[in-house]
């Protein structure tokens, strides 16, 4: 289990003081201004070594990323936006930085817009996020306050400004360019790329778009070293990762663990175990909505959280909201019930996701009552195939993959529905 000492987030339950008072007794904005000026190469540098990988889905190398970035500005404003849109159902992660430890988030955001030349960063929040906007405002308007932001922030000798934009509460805004669009006053609908936002992002200027989580540990990773925070994990899978767990667990919550951590340790140390015990464990969604479900058993004997291991069962770590379902689940209305969302949730600007999530939700709302034919099953898997890689962007992936999952572990209990119902047996939708 993580001990206490190596958690980045030391207030993510706000048990104690979020102001800016509080977050320097914690040792937070201590420094940062040597960081600065250790220059923009080392910072970078000192990421690429951490192995930090996106904590927004999915998984890029954040050094990486940073380093898309022009080295010097060809007249142009270079940007940093911040994504808290947090809107992958089960992922309640982000909230927990913004409204008790924002902090970490602004100190994290001076550094790495400074890394990609920006003086100028917004951090995009979701709709229904009322209370955390305002909790992050107070704490950017401390800063101001205290000249850790503004004119030569934090006496680092950058220039930096940091502003919220508040969204309407669309899913596809956290698709950064649909993000980007929607930042500009837009419809939140995602661009093709190329060109990809380092190039032309936000006003056609260059643009990195990072997740809050990937943003705010990164003070910590400066200070306490890439090797310490690489220390944690598979190789390829460092550091730490707040994990949020919901479902049918004795303590749902959200908590800080080293990657890699097994399903049973995350569960039994964190969640107080399975209701009614591991036997009664039926599939588990390990990564936010949009990834494959994997069944129980499997979860259970063999389960490493992290990018590797559940990309290697065809599933994902995504943004690690792991979301848990017991016996007592329907898991074909389950999938239904995500279908429903993001055909919702579909901007409706490519033919495949547009057409296919309706036609994909329909074909799974029969599959819930029952009234299909066996055959239909591989016809809905078909359809899932043709969705998946021929979209804009990765929504249409997301409503194909819960899906797929299901086919792939629960095919016996969607055909013994539709024999049942062909005996007389009812099932309801609703
Ligand atoms: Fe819009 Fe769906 Fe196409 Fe994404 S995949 S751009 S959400 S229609």
């Amino acid at each position: 289990m993580l001990k206490d000492q190596d958690r980045i987030f030391t207030n993510i339950y706000g048990m104690h003081d979020r102001s800016l008072k509080g977050a320097l007794a914690r040792g937070h904005w201590d420094g940062t201004a040597g960081i600065i000026k250790k220059g923009r190469d080392w910072v970078v540098d000192q990421m690429k070594a951490s192995g930090l990988r996106g904590r927004g889905g999915a998984g890029f190398p954040t050094g990486l990323k940073w380093s898309f970035m022009p080295k010097e500005s060809d007249g142009r404003p270079a940007y940093l936006v911040i994504n808290a849109d947090e809107s992958e159902p089960g992922t309640c992660k982000d909230r927990e930085i913004m409204r008790h430890d924002p902090h970490t988030l602004i100190e994290g955001a001076l550094i790495a817009a400074f890394a990609m030349n920006a003086h100028a960063s917004y951090i995009y929040i979701r709709g229904e996020y009322i209370r955390e906007r305002e909790a992050l405002q107070a704490a950017i308007d401390e800063c101001y306050d205290a000249g850790l932001l503004g004119k030569n922030a934090c006496k680092s000798g950058w220039d930096f400004d940091l502003y919220i934009a508040h969204g309407a509460g669309a899913y596809i805004c956290g698709e950064e360019t649909a993000l980007l669009e929607s930042l500009e006053g837009k419809k939140g609908m995602p661009r093709m790329k190329p060109p990809f936002p380092a190039g032309a992002g936000l006003y056609g200027c260059p643009t990195t778009v990072n997740n809050v989580e990937s943003i705010a540990v990164v003070p910590t990773i400066l200070r306490r070293g890439p090797e310490w925070f690489a220390g944690f994990g598979r190789p390829n899978n460092a550091g730490t990762k707040l994990f949020a767990i919901s479902g049918h667990v004795n303590n749902p919550c959200v908590v800080e663990e080293a990657m890699s951590i097994s399903f049973e340790e995350l569960i039994d140390k964190h969640c107080g175990g399975i209701r009614g015990g591991w036997s009664n464990l039926k599939a588990v969604i390990p990564g936010g909505s949009s990834v494959r479900m994997v069944p129980g058993k499997v979860m259970h004997e063999e389960g490493i959280m992290d990018f590797d291991w559940l990309g290697s069962q065809n599933s994902g770590l995504g943004t690690a909201a792991v979301i848990v379902m017991d016996q007592s689940v329907d898991v074909i209305k389950a999938v239904w019930r995500l279908a429903k969302f993001y055909k919702h949730e579909s901007c409706g600007q490519c033919t495949p996701c547009r057409e296919g999530t309706g036609w994909m939700m329909r074909v799974m709302e029969r599959l819930v009552t029952g009234e299909a034919e066996i055959e239909e099953i591989d016809m809905l898997l078909s359809v899932t195939k043709q969705v998946e890689g021929h979209t804009i962007c990765a929504l249409g992936d997301a409503a194909a993959w819960p899906i797929q999952g299901l086919v792939a572990h629960f095919r016996d209990e969607i055909e013994d529905r539709i024999r049942a119902r062909q005996r007389g047996a009812t099932f309801a939708a609703e």
